[in-house]
């Protein structure tokens, strides 16, 4: 997700001038600095151009209390060169302090700017930042090299244009009643806590090493490889993700939780798959005990999922129900995702969960090549929670009513185009453009193209592009090879598709036109 927030239409639209500053020509031979954005078309602040990360290992220091980063805190980025680079640069926020910077091994220079141009003029929004690392020799063109950024003091979360918190968030479930962190980065919350390249298009896998007071538990993406005693009050607890994960769907989340270790059985693929599930140790009975019941759900719902998308796509399962009201969403975390609870406590209802299991195969295993492409992981997730709120549950919203529902949204609502939000980072979570229509327009491809046709398409995307990421443009060309369709109905299947994610009004073609 994010969890649906407040609809569409607030306030004034951002016009974002985007300056490429094409890079110029380089001053020495074959070197020159990566470009300090990848282009993305909603928040070019961020990205690197340059490099390819190929694996992130993250090591935390954490001290709970006083939620700081102490020493040993560092991450260590593997990443190969795309051009000569003489300098190239990583997203981090500058709260935290620098102990040092190394290029293979070699301490190397590095400077810290504003990213350029300015997200928002809103003081109280995040301006994301920028580490530009010079190491004492350029890195030749394809060659492999290691980065090491040893970091220490309080991470900050990061403010959203639309006022959201995101990013290292203090588990606070009241002022000064604080267990730690919880971590939910999308879209831009990675850069409050660990250096990277932070869009979308540069998945890596990860290893998160986080050593904490004992008594909590450190959680990351993927499996749990150890936790070691260290006999001084701490613990060091490591997980590696071994399947390529977008930087924003990173966990780092540490707290005191009731923790619940298991398998499950994918009864489709024959296959057997861990499940962790931590809930907050600070909620009642009865709300740990709801929680529980609906992380109970998880094997069905994997099950019922990988009967429409396709297998599982990695090698663990959960979620987290942490205490957090301050956050109000939540979040696909990759194998894990994050409950933020509510005033009251931790909690998760069923349809949110199939809403953020369906991600991981829409949005964490296929994710979107930059950010204008959100539709597709909330058009497919809202259409596998009403999908599953109806089949399973009995839910008397099927996807033709929620189909008829969306259509007959108030015409304001459909000012915003879904795959270009007025390039507003504002309106990535906007209820209707990316949420309501794309989850629409899915399910009438559904009763245009029929059941069989469209689930089989949803496993063809996630054996092409599962573990790496989408286009608009190959959404559309693969659902059209996909749909059966000749001729003019086919003709019209493109205009589908380009009405309902492009126009500034309600779309004309429905599946009754087919
Ligand atoms: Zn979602």
């Amino acid at each position: 997700m994010r969890s649906i927030r407040s609809a569409a239409g607030s306030g004034a639209l951002l016009t974002l001038v985007v300056l490429l500053l094409v890079a110029a020509a380089p001053a020495s031979a074959g070197y020159s600095p990566g470009a300090k954005t990848l282009g993305d078309p909603i928040i070019p602040q961020i990205g690197n151009g340059g490099y390819d990360v190929r694996s992130y290992s993250i090591a935390l220091n954490y001290e709970p209390s006083s939620n700081s980063f102490g020493p040993g805190t560092r991450t260590t980025i593997v990443a190969k060169a795309t051009q000569g680079l003489s300098k190239f640069s990583l997203d981090f926020q500058k709260q935290l302090k620098i102990a040092e910077v190394r290029v293979d091994g070699v301490k190397a220079g590095y400077a810290r700017a504003s990213a350029k141009p300015k997200l928002s003029s809103d003081p109280d929004v995040t301006q994301p930042a920028k580490l530009t690392v010079t190491p004492t020799a350029p890195i030749a063109k394809g060659e492999t090299f290691e980065v090491e950024v040893e970091y220490f003091g309080s991470p900050r979360p990061i403010v959203d244009t639309d006022g959201s918190l995101e990013g290292w968030v203090p588990a606070c479930h009241a002022a000064n009643d604080c267990d730690g962190s919880f971590t939910v980065n999308e879209p831009i919350g990675a850069q409050s806590w660990y250096p990277s390249n932070n869009h979308p298009s540069d998945k890596a896998k990860f290893r998160l090493e986080t050593t904490a007071p004992t008594a909590y538990t450190a959680i990351g993406a993927g499996e749990q490889i150890s936790r070691i005693d260290n006999g001084d009050g701490t613990a060091t607890t490591t997980w590696v993700e071994n399947e390529p994960m977008a930087t924003y769907l990173a966990s780092g989340t540490v707290g005191l939780f009731d923790v619940d270790e298991g398998t499950m059985t994918d009864h489709v693929n024959d296959v057997t798959i861990p499940t962790f599930v931590a809930i907050d140790s600070a909620g009642t009975p009865q709300r740990k005990q709801a929680v529980a019941a609906t992380a109970d759900r998880i094997p069905e719902m994997v099950n019922f999922l990988t009967g429409k998308f396709g297998a599982y796509p990695f090698e663990t399962v959960g979620m987290v129900a942490d205490w957090v009201p301050g956050v109000g969403y939540t979040l696909e975390n990759q194998t894990k995702p994050h409950f933020a609870g509510d005033d009251g406590g931790p909690a998760a209802d069923s349809s949110t969960l199939a809403h953020e299991l369906a991600h991981q195969w829409m949005g964490d295993s296929i994710s979107p090549a930059n950010w204008s492409v959100i539709w597709f992981n909330e058009g497919w997730a809202t259409f596998a929670e009403v999908l599953f709120d109806s089949k399973v549950d009995g839910d008397e919203m099927t996807p033709r009513k929620f189909f008829k529902a969306v259509y007959e949204i108030r015409a304001k609502y459909w000012k915003l185009a879904p795959a270009e939000l007025d390039g507003d980072p504002a309106n990535l979570f906007d209820g209707v453009a990316v949420y309501n229509r794309p989850g629409a327009m899915l399910e009438g491809l559904r009763e245009i193209i029929g059941n069989e046709r469209f689930f089989a398409f949803a496993r063809d995307l996630n054996e092409r592009h599962g573990h790496g990421n989408i286009t608009r443009g190959q959404f559309i060309n693969e659902a059209e090879d996909a749909s059966g369709l000749r001729g003019r109905k086919l003709e019209r299947l493109g205009k589908y598709f380009r009405q309902w994610l492009l126009w500034t009004k309600r779309p004309h073609l429905t599946p009754a036109d087919f």
